[in-house]
């Protein structure tokens, strides 16, 4: 039985995905997750746990795990352990991405410099830190700005200034962010950095590839149909297959490759995000936010089935198509099915402790939804942007039209009643 290890910053909906494409597809999956993180892991036994900030040692144990059953692939899923896993497929003689690209696609400001250097369209930007004068920096950049750490994930910490003042309480706020506890546990210098950057106008676009040895292979080009304006940028809707023309989905593909190959990025899984701007009559500016090493995140992933191009038969998802990949297959052969499909993150109304979903099974009867799924628990606090790091839950739609899907998604969405209760302040039990 070939053998994957798959580097995991949690145990959760992305790894039970992988461990039922590994059942499907006759792989041993082996885990390797960060130790802080193993108390809910079904599979502590089997899992190899790490710390993720002790890249040697992690390497070290992985190695040792390896000597005694040899490991034939790697998948990192969540930013955080892709820097390992790139080590990791070094050391073992595998195809993948060199560790200096691993590590610069998870820096934002490395990023912004590669792509830079290699004329690509970047905003304005400029390094800081957030225990910064906000007021001072004011006067060194063109508002309106977006402020973002460095090397955090999914919006957590990005916000929008359109002035000196939003500047200054942006700071305050990322000076708040970067004392949770979650945040500290990572223990990464770039964890106090942060990156003040133009606000790029546009539509925005998310990007599911492949590379294969350097190629990029394309798997799907998402819509973003709700506008990213700001102040904060809570993901909800995506789509697929993009409504914009071929010309327009050419040139994201394009700049999408380009920004791969300008971070070093050879081999394995990217998701990218980007804006895309009219630049005149039919062309257009389109401005790469980001190119991840890792797979779409979540449980988003279950908007993509794919076929083979060569022979009909059952369609497969993206974790057994990123195993086969990561064994040596090629992700030539398969394609997204005809149908769009989409899925939206349903963001968090506001903060507070949620008590009860209403309207789940009218959610589901709603025509193209495939399902509903509420991952946030009862009794759980809910944290909205820019400081939380979760949804509501996800719904699915498929349909034979884009347009349709995003429709289904939105009806679903209203069907849907939460009942949050204010948060009981902490300090009160001193007082009863
Ligand atoms: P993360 O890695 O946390 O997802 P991103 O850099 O991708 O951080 O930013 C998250 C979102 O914030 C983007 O998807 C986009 O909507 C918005 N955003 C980030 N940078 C800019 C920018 N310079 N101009 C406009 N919007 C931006
Ligand atoms: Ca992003």
């Amino acid at each position: 039985m070939p053998r994957v290890l798959l580097l995991a910053t949690t145990t959760g909906y992305q790894t039970r995905a992988f461990a039922d494409a590994a059942e499907r597809l006759g792989v041993d999956l082996v885990y390797a997750t960060d130790r802080c993180n193993v108390l809910e892991d079904p599979w502590s036994d089997q899992a190899i746990a790490i710390r993720f900030f002790d890249e040697h040692g992690a390497i070290a144990s992985i190695a040792e795990q390896s000597h005694k059953t040899p490991i034939d692939g790697v998948l990192a899923v969540g930013d955080r352990p892709t820097v390992i896993a790139s080590r990791v497929l070094e050391a073992l003689g595998l195809p993948g991405n060199p560790p200096a690209a691993a590590a610069a696609a998870r820096n934002k400001l490395t990023t912004r410099e590669r792509l830079r250097e290699a004329g690509l369209p970047v905003p304005t930007f400029l390094p800081a830190s957030v225990g910064d004068d906000a007021r001072e920096l004011a006067q060194s950049v063109t508002f309106p700005v977006v402020v973002k750490p460095l090397t955090l994930s999914g919006s957590r910490g990005v916000m929008r200034a359109d002035d000196p003042s939003e500047l200054v309480a942006a700071f305050y706020r990322l000076r708040g962010l970067f004392q949770a506890p979650d945040i500290r546990a990572e223990r990464s210098d770039a964890d106090a950095r942060v990156l003040v950057e133009g606000f790029i106008e546009g539509r925005e676009f998310a990007i599911e590839g492949v590379l294969d040895h350097g190629t990029l292979q394309l798997l799907a080009i998402f819509d973003k149909p709700d506008p990213l304006n700001g102040p904060f940028f809570e993901e909800t809707i995506y789509v697929t297959p993009s409504s914009v023309s071929p010309e327009e989905q050419a040139a994201i593909a394009g700049n999408v490759a380009r920004a791969a190959q300008a971070l070093g990025l050879r081999h394995g899984p990217i998701h990218a995000e980007c804006r895309v701007q009219s630049a005149g009559g039919d062309r257009v500016r389109v401005f790469v936010l980001e190119v991840a090493a890792r797979p779409i995140g979540g449980l988003c992933a279950r908007a993509l089935r794919f076929q083979s191009r060569e022979e009909p038969g059952p369609l497969i998802s993206l974790e057994e198509l990123l195993l086969r990949h990561a064994l040596g297959e090629s992700a030539g052969q398969w394609q997204r099915e005809a149908a769009a499909s989409g899925v939206m993150m349903i963001p968090i109304p506001r903060r507070g402790v949620l008590r009860r979903v209403a309207g789940i099974d009218e959610a589901r009867q709603v025509r193209g939804v495939d399902d509903v799924r509420i991952t946030a628990k009862s009794d759980q606090v809910l944290v909205p942007l820019p400081e939380g790091a979760s949804y509501l839950g996800f719904i699915f739609a498929h349909a034979p039209e884009p347009g349709e899907v995003v429709r289904a998604l939105r009806v679903a969405h209203q069907h849907l009643e939460f009942a949050i209760d204010p948060e009981v302040p902490v300090l009160q039990s001193h007082y009863v």
